[in-house]
């Protein structure tokens, strides 16, 4: 934390010292998320890109001046960042655009971006001498904090809605948590999993209340920046339900331009379904997100399902301050793009994750993306953390699977059957 000068709060601009040990401004409740800032000259005076270049350490930990925590602290052994990105010429091709480029989230130890904000988290756990440590999640963050807490044996209590997809919940149960599944929508277990993080003391990762998950999550965006030799790309395509971690992108953005490493913004695009769109409401109609009231959230990619997106001040500002937008998908779109992406790119992702890529299609459409321009799309999780989704999108988009007897004359008989199709 040693170049922390303070906690600004998102929403009274207040700073509280670095020493501040709560989570959010004592002023604003719990809606009064905080933005960590940093002494750049200070980080960039010790920390260069050459130093960087010099690093074999391919996880986000190579990032650590930049990161919000303690000179001595211990990392968790799980080996979170250093994901791929794919240059996937095909797909740019069909778009029509300069450059698409892949950044491949489902490579993470638990398969989502989640765990850069729960290896951060569980730093902070130990920072701060706390015990248990507690989230509510949809899903991936549950299975992220889970999988890296398992890492070190340290004990954990997780919220997740009972339809989470059952990949989820077996990674979790798997990895040894307590785990509740509330009978409600994920909005209903972030208020139970405050409530009782507040009643018995445990440390609280929840995502747009922890300052710290923007912190890990913007590993994301200095490795794609770092991919490209810090000459950022034209656009970022992410999928947004709390909005964290388009908060966490935009802050690595800001991070490279404070340390004098880019010299202008990519335009961000933050993409959601139909079904969970009240970014996109808030952005067509200039609404504040800071009262705009909750909607009532249903969608196939139930990562980013959110009837209020907890972290939606930062998630606003790293469209506005970028001049990109929010745009929305329908599922049918969403599930369609799964096999979409897999055959254009050989990446496998989850509905939320496919929504990126679905939100390039429609921005090409709006005409937002121009020809000669290079695009990221972060594909946020696996597609093997929701498999009934991605069978219900093949079955649509085939093709259908052969059935042939285990024999060479049956085999060729279901292929002769289609001859428009290559083997
Ligand atoms: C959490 C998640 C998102 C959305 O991130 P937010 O910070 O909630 O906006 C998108 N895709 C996947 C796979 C996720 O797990
Ligand atoms: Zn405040």
């Amino acid at each position: 934390m040693r170049d922390v000068v303070g906690f600004v709060c998102m929403i009274c601009g207040a700073m509280h010292p670095p020493d501040f040990d709560g989570y959010v401004c004592p002023d604003h409740g719990n809606e009064g998320i905080l933005d960590v800032r940093y002494d750049y000259e200070a980080i960039a005076a010790r920390f260069t890109k050459d130093d960087l270049a010099q690093n074999p350490d391919r996880t986000m930990w190579r990032y650590r001046p930049l990161l919000p925590i303690d000179d001595g602290s211990n990392v968790p052994p799980l080996t979170v960042g250093g994901t791929p990105m794919y240059d996937a010429p095909r797909l740019a091709e069909a778009h029509g655009v300069g450059r698409v480029w892949v950044k491949d989230e489902g490579r993470q130890p638990t398969a989502s971006l989640k765990d850069r904000a729960s290896a951060m988290a569980v730093v902070k756990a130990d920072e701060r001498g706390a015990e248990v440590v507690t989230t509510a999640s949809t899903g991936n963050a549950a299975a992220a904090l889970s999988g890296i807490c398992a890492s070190v044996g340290r004990p954990n209590v997780i919220f997740v809605p009972a339809t989470a997809p059952e990949a989820k919940v077996a990674q979790l149960l798997s990895f040894g948590s307590t785990v509740a599944l509330v009978d409600g929508t994920y909005d209903q277990a972030f208020e139970l999993c405050l409530e009782a993080a507040d009643e018995y003391g445990w440390f609280n990762r929840n995502t747009g209340f922890n300052p710290f998950m923007t912190e890990g999550k913007k590993t994301v965006g200095l490795e794609i920046l770092e991919d490209l030799g810090w000459s950022p790309p034209d656009a970022i395509f992410v999928s947004v339900g709390d909005g964290s971690i388009i908060g966490g992108v935009h802050k690595a953005m800001k991070d490279a331009v404070g340390l004098g490493w880019i010299d202008r913004m990519p335009r961000i695009y933050g993409i959601q379904s139909s079904g969970s769109d009240y970014l996109v409401q808030a952005f067509e109609d200039g609404e504040d997100v800071v009262t705009k009231a909750p909607i009532s959230a249903s969608t196939i990619a139930d990562s980013i399902s959110a009837d209020l997106p907890r972290d939606r001040i930062k998630a606003m500002a790293a469209v506005t301050e970028t001049g990109g937008a929010y745009l929305r998908v329908s599922d049918e779109r969403i599930l369609a793009a799964i096999p979409t992406l897999a055959r254009g790119s050989g990446v496998f992702a989850e509905p939320a994750a496919a929504a990126a890529y679905a939100g390039l299609a429609s921005a090409v459409d709006r005409g937002l993306v121009s020809t000669g321009d290079e695009v990221v799309l972060i594909a946020t999780g696996s597609g093997l953390k929701d498999v009934p989704s991605a069978m219900q999108a093949v079955m649509r988009t085939g093709p259908e699977p052969m059935r042939v007897a285990p024999d060479i004359e049956s085999l060729k008989s279901a292929l002769s059957h289609r001859k428009d199709e290559r083997p």
